[in-house]
């Protein structure tokens, strides 16, 4: 039987209703993207200020690897964990960047470090349990806790210099928390945990018997202190799924490759999760990934090399903000800016009033052709996020747009 497209519309509008298992989505990303293609193909300036991935060229070891994978035909199924040599070279990178000493046998290697927490959390989680989160956070975490069955609770960082402390992190543990996340250096507030204060939160952890996410796959920029890594602290390695990966670092992120590094219970745990989900790491990817860390030398001077241009980007940009008079949390490191519109909300620019975070990115694209991040997916109302990862040319014409839009902004009486 053939059905019309009214017909075909019709019986999905009336099926049972999808899953319920995601929070929200990317509609407000998404939406800026598109307006700002839009712009583009009219030959309207757009600067972006969105990006989460740096726009270095991949390291020439990584493209060379991964080429002559394809030549030898590397392209088959590989162990679900990864391939060993590359879980050795992982090894002696996690020991270089964080002082922590893993074997191959507790690396998993994942299709992006996304994967490999979706992993870790549905390995660890079960239905019902509790995962606590510190707001603001990556939008993925609660996503990702929820498709486990899992509830996320949220600790409100904004009156603790955006940091979890040990008395706040105590306040929201019960008989149900399973897990806490700890991503640092953070996105989207750039703060970096130091030795102290993860020290006192291992304190509550291990009281409570909890197992760490522990996100560091911004380890690589820091700018201001010292990266410490929270596999690092005394009592919490084996309590801790340690997640990396090459997206940031190497400017890898469309080759899909990240990793946790656990206790060997998890470890095989995340190992039978993504044997049922996605088999194993694209192979090729990981032959790119095994050429990039091969050499340690070189790939610790290629990291080294992109954190000295992003401090120097953000420090224009901390600059450029401080000018407009512009409060932004000191992004110690990652490479992004949380900047506050509070001071505008409540005005009116272009006949619109500012009501929130997504209002003002929508209107700032729309009028000044500068794509910002609006925070509210990432458990922040009235806060936008920007990226320091786009050149200095760009910084400095999109501030003075940004300039420009503020300067329409009136008081509603
Ligand atoms: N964790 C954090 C905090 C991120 O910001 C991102 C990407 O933006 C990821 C994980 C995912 O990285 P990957 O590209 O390796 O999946």
């Amino acid at each position: 039987m053939h059905l019309t497209k009214k017909q075909g519309r019709g019986i999905i509008d009336s099926m049972k209703d999808l899953s319920k298992r995601f929070l929200g989505d990317e509609s407000a990303a998404i939406r800026l993207g598109e307006i700002a293609k839009q712009k583009q193909a009219l030959g309207e300036r757009v600067v972006s200020f969105a990006l989460g991935e740096p726009l270095e060229p991949t390291p020439m070891q990584a493209i060379k690897a991964g080429v002559q994978a394809l030549e030898q035909g590397k392209t088959k199924y590989t162990p679900t964990q990864g391939v060993q040599p590359l879980r050795q070279k992982i090894c002696d990178w996690t020991k270089i960047c964080t002082g922590v000493v893993y074997e191959p046998h507790q690396i998993v290697v994942g299709n992006g470090a996304k994967h490999s927490i979706f992993n870790a959390v549905l390995a660890v989680v079960s239905e019902g349990e509790e995962v606590i989160i510190p707001a603001p956070y990556w939008v993925s975490y609660p996503n990702i806790v929820l498709a486990a069955g899992a509830e996320p609770v949220f600790v409100d960082t904004s009156k603790t210099g955006f940091k979890m402390t040990a008395e706040s992190l105590h306040k929201e543990i019960t008989k149900r928390t399973k897990m806490v996340v700890i991503n640092t250096p953070n996105n989207p507030s750039g703060v970096v945990y130091t030795q102290k204060e993860l020290q006192e939160l291992a304190e509550i952890i291990i009281e409570h018997d909890l197992y760490v996410l522990a996100d560091e796959i911004y380890g690589g920029f820091v700018y201001e202190g010292k990266y410490t890594s929270v596999a690092s602290i005394e009592g919490l390695k084996d309590r801790t799924i340690l997640i990396g990966g090459m997206s940031k670092d190497f400017a890898m992120t469309g080759l899909r490759i990240g990793w946790s590094a656990s206790n060997p219970q998890i470890a095989t745990a995340c190992t039978v999760m993504q044997s049922h989900t996605a088999s194993c790491p694209c192979s090729v990817s990981q032959e790119a990934a095994f050429g990039t860390l091969s050499d340690t030398k070189q790939a610790s001077a290629f990291v080294e090399n992109t954190r000295l241009q992003y401090d120097e980007r953000r420090l224009l940009l901390m600059e450029s903000l401080d000018k407009l008079g512009m409060e932004y949390v000191i992004p110690k490191g990652a490479f992004y800016i949380l900047v506050s519109i509070k001071q505008f909300v409540g005005q009116k620019a272009f006949g619109v009033e500012i009501d929130s975070a997504d209002t003002f990115a929508n209107l700032l694209l729309e009028k000044a052709g500068v794509v910002v991040v609006p925070c509210e997916p990432f458990g922040i109302d009235n806060y936008i996020r920007l990226s320091c990862t786009i050149g200095k040319k760009d910084i400095i014409e999109g501030v003075k747009q940004l300039e420009k839009f503020l300067s329409e902004l009136e008081t509603v009486v």
